[in-house]
């Protein structure tokens, strides 16, 4: 098979992985050295997510051949899509073409587990040291981790990439049994806590060779079982308190073709999948627990999940943004955290007031009902009022119904 036919087969089956943002890379130049590449200057993105959203990497599969059955995966042993295989001379031949043309800034590489997780690990091993060691490649290299490999495998990926992923599609073990069966958790979780140890290994030591040094993540799957968002959220929190996870890509469920009986037939809400992401950050940046976004249950679509928190906790508000804990400043809608920080730089020197706010771009319409400065107070029971939230809710795009009702 041609290489470009290959291309067109291996580019198509990576699209649905959507764990491959390459934040979190260290500064890296090819000046003044024998090589080539950097991982800074990025911009030129060449790799979709299914919902069209552009990344900077040329994002392929090694093989979209595997021996799992995953329900919810267009390169299931069962599906009837095109095969193909790149060798790891041609993914770099392809890697190295591209990167000197201009039309990336790395690579993403993922596979489907041929012949053993072992095998497979050290073929993707193979394309990072040909890159690295060959080429002199200093570009960003992000590999799939395979999570039934041996961990020294895993630890070898970890010298030569610039971020290790193993995905854990599906949070829970029920999930996984019905719809992965090949798959365990607890497999999962041991190649995470892996890379997690390599990454410990090497912190604080400036002469140790680098580890991941953009770090882990994962990537869920939303919507195509019935985990609610807060087992997702929950699941989320324990990754990176467990494993310092850098991040958590949430993927909204796309039915794929030929999909089988045991996955839905619609798309997941894209919103879900939105709201997700914004309580992922709560937690990552705000310092907001799981359990206080969500007790049970499904994040509300139609509020985002900050102001849906404050709706719910009335009773902290209103806050004097000249005196409440930056912490709890920073839990007001429509402020986020560089807000607070300057806010508070603000108030050591005056009094803030309410101009000051629109000064930081602050969204006033949300942060109003819930704040007092030197010269605005809300009205006497604006943060208690029953139309609060039906004044503050986002409205909705209207959905076309679908043909069956
Ligand atoms: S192991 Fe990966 S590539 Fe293979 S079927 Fe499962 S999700 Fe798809």
């Amino acid at each position: 098979m041609q290489l470009i036919a290959k291309l067109g087969i291996l580019a198509d089956a990576a699209k649905y992985d959507a764990s491959c943002a390459s934040s979190g890379a260290p500064r890296r130049s090819s000046r003044g050295h024998d090589s080539l590449g950097a991982t800074d200057g990025m911009g030129i993105c060449h790799s979709y997510t299914p919902d069209g959203r552009c990344v900077s990497l040329l994002k392929i599969l090694l093989t979209n051949f595997c021996l799992y059955d995953c329900q919810y995966c267009v390169n299931r042993r069962s599906s009837n899509v095109p095969r193909a295989r790149f060798s790891p001379e041609e993914v770099v031949r392809l890697t190295l073409d591209f990167y000197r043309r201009n039309c990336i800034s790395g690579l993403f590489l993922s596979s489907g587990i041929i012949r053993s997780a072992d095998y497979t690990m050290e073929q993707l091993i193979r394309v990072a040291r040909l890159l690295r060691e060959t080429h002199g490649f200093r570009g960003y290299i992000h590999l799939k981790t395979i999570a039934d490999a041996d961990p020294l495998l895993i630890e070898e990926a970890g010298l030569l990439a610039d971020r290790l992923s193993v995905n854990i599609e599906l949070p829970t073990d029920t999930s996984l049994r019905r719809l992965a069966p090949e798959k365990k958790t607890s497999t999962i979780h041991q190649a995470m806590a892996v890379i997690h140890q390599g990454q410990q290994a090497v912190a604080g030591e400036p002469r140790a060779p680098r580890f991941t040094p953009a770090g882990q993540s994962t990537q869920v799957i939303v919507g195509a079982d019935a985990t609610d968002d807060s087992t997702l959220l929950r699941n989320a929190e324990s990754l990176y308190h467990g494993y310092g996870l850098k991040r958590v890509y949430y993927s909204a469920f796309s039915p794929i073709p030929d999909s089988p009986a045991s996955v839905p037939l619609a798309v997941a809400p894209l919103l879900r999948e939105h709201r997700l992401y914004q309580a992922d950050f709560l937690l990552r940046g705000y310092g907001y627990k799981a359990g206080e976004l969500l007790a049970d249950g499904n994040l509300e679509l139609d509020i985002d999940p900050k102001l849906a928190w404050a709706l719910a906790n009335r009773e902290v508000f209103p806050l004097d943004l000249n005196r409440a804990e930056p912490a709890l400043l920073a839990r007001i809608p429509g402020i986020g955290l560089r807000s607070v920080q300057r806010l508070v730089a603000l108030r050591r020197e005056r009094k803030v007031r309410y101009d000051d706010l629109i000064q930081l771009r602050c969204v006033l319409e949300k942060a109003r009902p819930f704040i007092v400065t030197s010269d605005y107070r809300p009205a006497q029971g604006d943060v208690r009022s029953g139309l609060l939230r039906e004044r503050l809710r986002e409205p909705q795009a209207p959905v076309q119904m679908g043909l069956w009702g």
